[in-house]
């Protein structure tokens, strides 16, 4: 029932975001870009690649799908009812890869804030948290 649910939903966040012609990453890209703060585009360099990258503050933005990177409290990060014996171990992999990743960042004296797909929608508070975050 779950799985149903979930999948209905993340088709329709699919068709939602294919219709306006927006992917998260370039939603979040449009909101760094109109609070003018100065990025970079997926740093490979990086543990984890994030999509957005502030070198001189050394602060870093993941924008994280719901299904692949497993939200936690979220209708669409739930690992399915069918299949789950190839779902589970795929999903917490990349959930701990996400983890590790963001541990390399902080030792190496980045911070990091991850950007959830179902966070995208809520524009103004997105853009309040990535202000705090890059101008704290
Ligand atoms: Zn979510």
């Amino acid at each position: 029932m779950t799985d149903k649910i979930s999948r209905k939903r993340r088709s329709e966040n699919m068709r939602r975001i294919r219709s306006t012609g927006t992917i998260p990453e370039k939603a979040v890209q449009e909101i760094v870009k109109d609070l003018g703060l100065r990025y970079r585009l997926q740093s490979a360099r990086l543990p984890g690649r994030p999509d957005i990258v502030f070198p001189s503050l050394q602060k870093a933005i993941f924008v994280h799908g719901c299904f692949w990177h497993l939200h936690g409290r979220c209708v669409d990060g739930r690992i399915p009812s069918s299949r789950q014996a190839y779902w589970e171990p795929k999903l917490l992999g990349n959930r701990q890869r996400d983890k590790r990743n963001r541990q390399r960042l902080t030792r190496m004296g980045w911070k990091s804030l991850v950007v959830w797909e179902c966070q995208v929608a809520r524009v103004e508070s997105l853009t309040r948290r990535i202000s705090d975050f890059a101008r704290g």
